[in-house]
C-alpha cells in the first residue's frame, strides 16, 4: 500500500493536515508518538489566540485570515465550540514595535482595529490599569480558539472521511529518495510518495539539522471574577511591560483567567527537562509584573502547566522542503505563534501533496534565510 500523504505528527499542523487531504480524496496515513489532543507537545492548556493585525509582521497576515475562515467552516462541520470571538486587545507603550507592526497589518489588510488612549482604553474596560503613555488596539473580530477541541475535532472527522490513523507509535526514521518516501516504526515501514514532517518540538530527532530550539514554557489560572469574562465583553489581550516583556491571556473562564508570558523560558535538550508547573522556581511569580501593573483585581495563581516552544533563531515559521528531500514538507519552527495558523498549515500541506501550487508567499519561511545546508 503507498499512500499518497504520510504526516508525522498529528497535533495541531498534522491533524488538520489529515483531515483536509483525506477530504480532498487522498490515501493518507497519519501518525503520532501520543494520541492527540494529549499535553505532551506544543497544543495543551484549552485555548489559543487567534490575532489577524499581526504584531510579528504583515507577512503573516493573507494566512491567518484564511487560518480564521478554516476555524470558522471547522465549528460549522464539527458541531463544537472552536472559536469564541471575544476580541483581542493588544497593550502597549505608545512607541511599541509589537503594536506598530500591528497597526500597519490592519492598514495593509483593512483590518478592523480600534486605537484607544490611556484614558479611554480604561474607562471602556475598568479592570485594567495602564500607564498614561500606554496605547491599546482593539480587533474586534479576533479571539480565542479551543485548542484541544480542535484538534479532536479534526482528527474524528479525518477518521470518519477514512484516513488511517496510527497513534501512540513515534516514528523513528524517515527515509526519502526520488521514488518516494517511508517512515519506520515499531508497527512497521510504511511507504508514500509525500511527507509532512509536522513533529512539533522534537523535530531534530528525525531531521537534526533543523535550526529549532525547544523552550519551556508556562501558563497558569488566576483567581477572576464574572468581570474578567467574555459576558462582560472582557477581551482576550495581549500585553507589553515598559521593560519590554511580553504577556498574553484569555478573558476569564468558571472565574479563572489563564495568562502566559511569551519572552524568556528554558532552553531545554530533552522531553524529561520540561518539568511540570512548580518546577522553577520562578514559575509561581513569572504574571506578577503583570498582573499587579495592568491587572490588579486579578487574585491568586490557582493552578499552572508547563508547554514547550519549538524556536526558530528569527521566531519566524519554516515551511519548505529540503534540498535533498523534495517529497518531504517539513512545518516546524512556530516559535510559539503557531496554533492560529494550523488550519491554514494543514491546507497547505494538503495541496503540497497533491502537487498543487502555493497560494501563498511561502518565501519569508525557506530554510535558506538560515543558510541551512
Ligand atoms: C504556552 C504556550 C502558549 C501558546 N500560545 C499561543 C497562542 O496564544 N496562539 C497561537 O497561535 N499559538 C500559541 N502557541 C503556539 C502553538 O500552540 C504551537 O505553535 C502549535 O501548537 C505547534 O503545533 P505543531 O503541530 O507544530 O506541534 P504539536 O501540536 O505539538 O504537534 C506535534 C506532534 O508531533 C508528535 N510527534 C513528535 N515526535 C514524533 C515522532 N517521532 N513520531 C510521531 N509523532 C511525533 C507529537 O506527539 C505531537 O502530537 C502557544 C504555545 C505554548 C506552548
Amino acid at each position: 500500500m503507498e499512500y499518497d500523504l504520510i504526516i508525522v505528527g498529528s497535533g495541531s499542523v498534522g491533524a488538520a493536515a489529515g483531515y483536509y487531504a483525506t477530504k480532498a480524496g487522498l490515501k493518507v496515513l497519519m501518525t503520532d508518538a501520543a494520541h492527540p489532543p494529549h499535553k505532551e507537545g506544543s497544543h495543551h492548556g484549552e485555548s489559543r489566540l487567534i490575532r489577524h493585525a499581526y504584531g510579528e509582521g504583515e507577512k503573516y497576515v493573507p494566512l491567518v485570515l484564511r487560518a480564521q475562515a478554516l476555524w470558522n467552516e471547522l465549528q460549522t462541520l464539527s458541531g463544537e465550540k472552536i472559536f469564541t470571538q471575544s476580541g483581542v486587545l493588544n497593550l502597549g507603550p505608545a512607541q511599541s514595535e509589537f503594536l506598530s507592526n500591528a497597526e500597519q497589518s490592519a492598514r495593509q489588510f483593512s483590518l478592523p482595529l480600534e486605537k484607544l488612549d490611556a484614558e479611554t482604553l480604561m474607562a471602556r474596560w475598568p479592570e485594567i490599569t495602564v500607564p498614561s503613555d500606554y496605547i491599546g488596539l482593539f480587533e474586534p473580530d479576533s479571539g480565542v480558539l479551543h485548542s484541544e477541541t480542535a484538534i479532536a475535532a479534526l482528527i474524528r472527522l479525518a477518521e470518519e472521511a477514512g484516513c488511517a490513523q496510527l497513534f501512540n507509535c513515534p516514528v523513528e526514521a524517515i527515509h526519502t529518495d526520488a521514488q518516494g518516501v517511508s517512515i519506520d516504526t515499531s508497527e512497521g515501514t510504511f511507504h508514500g510518495r509525500k511527507l509532512l514532517v509536522s513533529a512539533g518540538t522534537w523535530v531534530k530527532r528525525l531531521m537534526p539539522g533543523l535550526p529549532v530550539t525547544p523552550v519551556r514554557k508556562i501558563f497558569a489560572w488566576y483567581q477572576a471574577d464574572g468581570r474578567y469574562s467574555t459576558n462582560n465583553r472582557f477581551p482576550a489581550f495581549t500585553g507589553e511591560l515598559p521593560n519590554g516583556d511580553q504577556f498574553y491571556g484569555f478573558p476569564a473562564d468558571n472565574n479563572e483567567l489563564k495568562i502566559g508570558k511569551h519572552n524568556g523560558g528554558q532552553v531545554i535538550n530533552a522531553p524529561e527537562e520540561r518539568k511540570p508547573f512548580g518546577a522553577v522556581s520562578t514559575d509561581g511569580a513569572e504574571a506578577f509584573p503583570f498582573l499587579r501593573q495592568i491587572l490588579p483585581g486579578i487574585g491568586g495563581c490557582l493552578y499552572g502547566a508547563s508547554c514547550t516552544y519549538d524556536n526558530s533563531p528569527d521566531e519566524d515559521f519554516i515551511i519548505d522542503t529540503l534540498p535533498d528531500a523534495p517529497n518531504a514538507l517539513v512545518i516546524t519552527g512556530l516559535s510559539g505563534h503557531g496554533f492560529k495558523f494550523a488550519s491554514v498549515l494543514g491546507e497547505i500541506a494538503c495541496e503540497f501533496a497533491q502537487n498543487a501550487p502555493h497560494r501563498f508567499d511561502l518565501t519569508p519561511f525557506a530554510l535558506s534565510r538560515f543558510n541551512h545546508a
